[in-house]
């Protein structure tokens, strides 16, 4: 029998044991290990922890499944065997993402003192909704559809709310998603276009998230697949696919350090997760990695604990143009604390103003375009190498999360353009062009 901590009780399939999730055999509760069957639940039954998915994996043939990932489909369904999705997802109608570039980024290197060929930046803005949202809400939606559910919704920051509109027009759900009221107009509009519902509350993102899970628990909300709350537990899993392309970008090696955006924290942890898999796998040699936290200083609460030496992270009122980043009271926030600590890592963060310049900098640098969520990361990053944190002899990752049209507003006041002109070359001589 399924367990249910709700009242969201799913439509169909949940509680009768034929969920078909490819290799995940159950839930588990990362506090107390307690064991549970799949289905749309997200806390311990005991002691309230979050659960995960867990797996039996698939670990006989570590170069026969090297090869069916090799050959498999250039997007996240590579990785089928190590995600909770059915063995024919690749067949359903589903965004697809993932396989998105790692960029050498050697301009940038040289900028940062970096060594040549070192250092890498994930550009997870190629995904189809311009973030790497689509990751998460893809698994989200193979669990909904096993799951019997019809409507998807979330609580998000902005990106999420577009990724699943996105998903659900595809995969011909209802969605219903909730945002902040005072988001950029970028991200309304990416939330909006794909038809769904969309609705902006007053308050900020910890107020949207509290009200979500008031939904849950009401008649309102039954039969709603919350990816990111009932359904959190499948939905984090899409982050590990973050880690599985790096990986295998870089011949199936582990990078030395990652740096890796933190707003709920799961994505972080989940791309700790999956370099697990891997090792355990022995798809890649097991060797020390160190995973850094970035946060921007407006909304900084595990950066804080971090420095601080404390496992509490105690909750912000964000304050920061890095609004996808802006959760005050992060739910992953001291299993981030976990990682940066034991991989030998740290949690930082930088102003709005490195922000801003951080932006300008990879545009300038690598010709890539990112939100304030990777200018929140680069800017860490550079932060990190100028402290020596970050040792510039090794292989470093930067995570970009997300695409700079969306937060067009963080970089307008400080660009445009060089000059106006008259359509004559006089009028170009003048101007100091020629
Ligand atoms: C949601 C988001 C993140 C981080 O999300 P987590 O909640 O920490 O998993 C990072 N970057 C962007 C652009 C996002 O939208
Ligand atoms: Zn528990």
């Amino acid at each position: 029998m399924a367990v249910q901590t709700s009242a969201t009780a799913a439509p169909s399939a949940a509680g009768t044991g034929a969920v078909d999730l490819g290799s995940a055999s159950g839930l588990s509760c990362r506090e107390c290990g307690e064991r549970f069957d799949l289905g749309p639940v997200f806390a311990c039954e005991v002691c309230f922890g979050p659960l995960e998915v867990a797996y039996d994996l698939p670990t006989g043939d570590p170069e026969g499944l090297r090869k069916r990932i090799e050959n498999g489909p250039e997007n996240i369904w590579r990785y089928a065997p190590l995600l909770p999705v059915p063995a024919d997802v690749a067949s359903k109608p589903n965004l697809n993402p993932g396989w998105t570039k790692l960029v050498q980024a050697d301009n940038l290197a040289r900028e940062l003192g970096i060594e040549p060929g070192k250092l890498h930046v994930k550009d997870d803005s190629g995904n189809p909704t311009h973030s790497f949202k689509d990751r998460v809400v893809a698994q989200a939606l193979e669990a909904a559809r096993a799951f019997g559910y019809t409507t998807l919704s979330c609580s998000s920051t902005g990106n999420l709310a577009g990724a699943v509109g996105a998903a659900a027009a595809r995969a011909g759900f209802r969605s219903c998603v909730f945002i902040p009221s005072d988001l950029e107009q970028g991200k309304v509009v990416m939330a909006a276009v794909y038809g769904g519902e969309l609705v902006g509350i007053e308050g900020n993102y910890d107020d949207v998230n509290r009200f979500c899970s008031e939904l849950i628990g009401d008649p309102a909300g039954e039969g709603w697949g919350f990816v990111n709350v009932n359904l959190r537990p499948y939905y984090g899993e899409g982050s590990k696919t973050l880690a599985y392309e790096i990986c295998e970008q870089l011949g199936w090696r582990i990078p030395d350090q990652i740096v890796i955006p933190i707003a709920s924290g799961s994505q972080l942890t989940k791309i700790d997760k999956g370099i697990q898999e891997l090792i355990r796998l022995g798809l890649v040699e097991d060797r020390p990695y160190k995973i850094f936290g970035a946060q921007a200083e407006g909304c900084s609460p595990v950066s804080a604990a971090f420095k601080a030496g404390q496992d509490v992270v105690r909750p912000q009122k964000p304050d920061t143009i890095a609004k996808s980043l802006a959760i005050g009271n992060p739910a992953d926030g001291p299993y981030v604390l976990d990682i940066c600590r034991r991989t030998g890592g740290a949690v930082e963060d930088v102003t709005d103003a490195e922000i801003v310049d951080a932006i300008k900098l990879l545009a300038r640098t690598e010709g890539v375009f990112t939100e304030t969520a990777g200018g929140v990361t680069l800017g860490v990053a550079k932060k990190l190498v100028e402290a020596g944190a970050i040792d510039p002899s090794l292989t470093t990752v930067v995570v970009n999360t997300g695409d700079g049209l969306k937060t067009l507003d963080a970089v307008e006041p400080t660009t445009g353009m060089t000059a106006v002109i008259r359509p004559n070359l006089d009028s170009f001589r003048e101007a100091g062009l020629a």
